[in-house]
C-alpha cells in the first residue's frame, strides 16, 4: 500500500485576460476547448454580460416591473403571460 498514484500536474499556458487584458496560467486542456479566455469567473461574467446585455436587462427589467407593480402601476403579467403561450401553443396544435 506504499503504492501512490501521482498525477502529472496539467499543463499550462500563459493567456492574457479579455476582460481586464491580465496575464495568467490557463490549462492547455482548457484553452483547447475554448476556455480560459479569461483570468477569473467575475472577468468572463463581466465580458458576457457586456457582449450579450442579457443579464443586465433581465435584471433591469424584472426590477421595474416588480417596482412598478409594488407602486400599483401594473398589474402582474408573469402567470398570465405564461398562460396565454401555452394556449397558444394549443391553437397551433390544431
Ligand atoms: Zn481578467
Amino acid at each position: 500500500m506504499s503504492e501512490v498514484k501521482v498525477y502529472p500536474p496539467p499543463k499550462m499556458v500563459e493567456r492574457k485576460c479579455k476582460c481586464c487584458c491580465k496575464s495568467f496560467q490557463a490549462r492547455a486542456a482548457d484553452v483547447k476547448r475554448g476556455w480560459g479566455l479569461f483570468c477569473s469567473k467575475s472577468c468572463k461574467a463581466i465580458k458576457q454580460e457586456q457582449k450579450t446585455h442579457q443579464h443586465r436587462d433581465y435584471t433591469r427589467g424584472y426590477w421595474d416591473r416588480q417596482e412598478a407593480f409594488e407602486k400599483g402601476h401594473v398589474e402582474p403579467t408573469f402567470s398570465n403571460a405564461h398562460q396565454f403561450s401555452n394556449e397558444e401553443h394549443d391553437c397551433n396544435k390544431d
